[in-house]
């Protein structure tokens, strides 16, 4: 497995790869809590905030809202309690690039978080992780202690009039709780049930209270940010897209892994013969999920020769988003309606219920491919996914629903010939009519 950056020199992973690199010694040995020292040494939380808005920092968690704008959204003036929030629950399939952050170096988490508390006004940071990174847990635990002892979280932070604590919190499990709503419900103790926007939580959101929800890797951008300026990490890389990105390699490539790559790479079929080593025992490209399953399925003929730029708006143009940076491979091997069925499986699995739409429609969208794979197909089940895919995306409660719906439109749009495989014989060589009109 590749760890490393590619067309830039790491930043969120130039220590993981050091000798007990989770240590607080490695940290400080390598420039750690230098940015927070700047920081309490001189800054102004609005001076923090105008270098976040200068290095067009994007939410890495999949929406990609400029970072720099949600902080200043925080009414200062609130006598409420301020919370800084991590939402580390990661649960995006194909993504695995914040564990991987929080395993091998969990003191640039705790330094981003801190320097966002004082940003924000806030004394109380919580590290919520999704139930089956309970080990990582214990690795933030012992970080968090470790930065307690040095006098780095708790009263008094480095000796100056700042005051923050860091909390880790496990979910149980469940997808929904990476919606950041869904997640402060769950932190609360309540069920991870998403809550209706507006108020956003900038102005009401763990316990009523103003609070920023941002995801490991924004937050570990922040460091670097501050140890830079904004303005040279924008320069990293595009106008609207600052900085660098992880993408978490996986399928059929023959080196997966966690890459760091300048916003706005280009290209991606470079990316993927090259940089990722091409496809395994000489196969063609199929199809790429460029940013876990929630995005658009991209096929080969709008990747090979289009240079297709990888960042939030070169993606947008190929069709497709960055989302999570969960990146998936597949090759000529794969059947598109196979995979597709269990992406909705998926999510039907994880449907948390709350909305008729999503709950009901993901269960039959699951009931209508389980009898087209057993043979049982009818000519029109092509259009009936489409059919309760439109009444899934946009109406229902939360993202999911959108999320439940993209991969199977584009799959039926993109590999048509996938679907009619598996229709056709039923059909008896007409009844696939829904699919001859796609
Ligand atoms: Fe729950 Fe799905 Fe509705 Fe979201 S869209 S609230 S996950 S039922």
């Amino acid at each position: 497995m590749f760890i490393g950056a590619i067309g830039c020199e790491p930043l969120q992973l130039a220590r993981v790869q050091l000798e007990r690199s989770e240590s607080l010694e490695t940290y400080q040995k390598h420039g750690g809590y230098e940015s927070l020292r700047k920081v309490l040494d001189g800054m102004s939380p609005d001076d923090v905030i105008g270098e976040l808005k200068k290095s067009a920092l994007r939410g890495r968690g999949g929406a990609g809202f400029p970072t720099g704008m949600k902080w200043s959204f925080v009414p200062k003036d609130s006598p409420k309690p301020k919370y800084v929030v991590c939402n580390a629950d990661e649960s995006e399939p194909g993504t695995f690039k914040d564990r991987y952050i929080m395993e091998r170096d969990p003191h640039m988490l705790i330094e981003g978080m801190l320097i966002a508390a004082y940003a924000l006004g806030s004394k109380t940071c919580y590290i919520y992780t999704r139930g089956e990174y309970r080990y990582i847990i214990e690795i933030m635990d012992r970080a968090i202690a470790e930065a307690r002892a040095a006098g780095l979280v708790g009263e008094k932070i480095l000796g100056k009039d700042f005051a923050c604590e860091v909390y880790t919190h496990s979910g149980a499990g469940a997808y929904i709780c990476g919606e950041e709503t869904a997640l402060l419900n769950s932190l609360e103790g309540l069920r991870g049930h998403p809550r209706m926007k507006p108020p956003f939580p900038a102005v009401a959101g763990l316990y009523g209270c103003p609070t920023v929800v941002n995801n490991v890797e924004t937050l570990t951008a922040v460091p670097d940010i501050i140890r830079m300026g904004g303005e040279a990490y924008q320069k990293l890389g595009t106008e609207k897209s600052g900085g660098t990105k992880l993408w978490s390699v996986s399928g059929h490539v023959n080196r997966p892994g966690v890459y760091e790559l300048p916003m706005g790479y280009a290209d991606m079929e470079k990316f993927i013969m090259e940089d990722c080593q091409g496809i395994p025992n000489g196969r063609k490209l199929k199809a790429v999920i460029p940013g876990g399953s929630s995005v658009y399925i991209m096929p080969a003929s709008d990747i090979e020769g289009k240079n297709v730029t990888m960042d939030y708006e070169g993606l947008v143009a190929a069709g497709s988003m960055v989302g999570s940076g969960g990146f998936i491979v597949m090759d000529d091997t794969v059947d598109i309606f196979e995979s597709t069925k269990n992406l909705t499986e998926f999510y039907k699995h994880e449907s948390c219920g709350w909305c008729t739409p999503c709950r009901e429609g993901t269960d039959w969208l699951v009931k209508v491919f389980k009898r087209i794979a057993r043979g049982e197909g009818k000519p029109d089940d092509a259009q009936l996914l489409l059919d309760l895919c439109d009444n899934i995306e946009g109406k229902s409660f939360c993202p999911l629903g959108d999320a439940a719906s993209w991969p199977i439109q584009s799959a039926i749009k993109k590999f048509p010939e996938d679907f009619r495989r598996h229709l056709a014989p039923l059909a008896g060589g007409n009844g696939h009519k829904s699919l001859s009109t796609l």
